[in-house]
């Protein structure tokens, strides 16, 4: 089974629109000649997305992600998107379960869950974020953690075609430590058996599973060529256009 790559940018808390221009005229003179084939998602903030859109005006090549949504359709919600918003300026996937919100602002396996159908129900695509902390892992947990963040941040989902999976160690985001390619390859075929115990292996042989956590390119290469990682969720290495275009370019 091939699964085209998907490589995108979470570019958290950075780059206003201002930034986020100098950014996309950096990275298309850098990008003009790029040959591969990944799909390219870039996840500016709320405000910074109808800029970004309007830039890229032309270029399919590259998409747009949020990096959250509202579960809630409309209405007395203070301070929420949602997805019709994000529809409406030309957002196509959406950032959802990202460790940051799990542990920063408390989300629960069932509210993303909501986010993820609401996300599908709009025809937007989620990136879906897993992943365990160092304590779980040494702790013997790193299964059971995967498995429950799966099952339950999926529920009721019945479709995966428009689902993109990021697994993501908690111990590897923003601290320069990468999971080794092993470990990597490892955890992302867990993953894909878990895919494959609840939906059939047809859909785990076709659902692309991301790896984020301190990926540059030094160290891209080794881990997209692994049999079970599809691409890669960066933050820290994507706010520069060179060291992105870096990572795309090792894969
Ligand atoms: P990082 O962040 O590449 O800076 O580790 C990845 C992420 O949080 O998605």
């Amino acid at each position: 089974m091939s699964r085209n790559l998907i490589i995108a940018a979470n570019w958290k808390l950075n780059k206003g629109p201002a930034d986020a221009a100098a950014f996309l005229d950096a990275f298309c003179v850098v990008a003009k000649d790029f040959k591969g084939t990944a799909d390219i998602v870039l996840a500016p903030s709320f405000l910074t997305i109808p800029s970004v859109v309007t830039k890229l005006d032309g270029c399919d090549r590259i998409a747009v992600a949020s990096q959250n949504v509202s579960e809630q359709e409309s209405g007395a919600f203070t301070g929420e998107v949602s997805t019709c918003m994000l529809k409406e300026v030309g957002v196509q996937y959406v950032i959802l379960g990202h460790s940051e919100r799990r542990s920063i602002y408390g989300e629960s396996d069932a509210l993303i869950n909501a986010k993820v159908k609401k996300t599908l129900a709009a025809g937007l695509k989620p990136i879906f974020c897993i992943g365990e902390t160092l304590a779980e892992r040494e702790g013997g947990k790193l299964e059971s953690v995967l498995t429950t963040q799966i099952t339950d941040g999926l529920k009721d989902v019945a479709d995966l075609s428009d689902v993109v999976i990021a697994y993501e160690p908690v111990w590897a985001i923003g601290t320069g430590v990468t999971a080794s390619a092993e470990q990597a390859q490892d955890t992302h075929k867990f993953v894909r058996s878990v895919i494959a115990n609840l939906y059939g292996q047809s859909a785990a042989d076709a659902v692309r599973i991301q790896y984020g956590g301190s990926v540059k390119p030094a160290n891209a290469a080794e881990l997209l060529g692994q049999p079970d990682i599809d691409g890669a969720l960066v933050g820290g290495a994507a706010l520069e256009a060179e060291s992105f275009f870096g990572i795309l370019e090792n894969s």
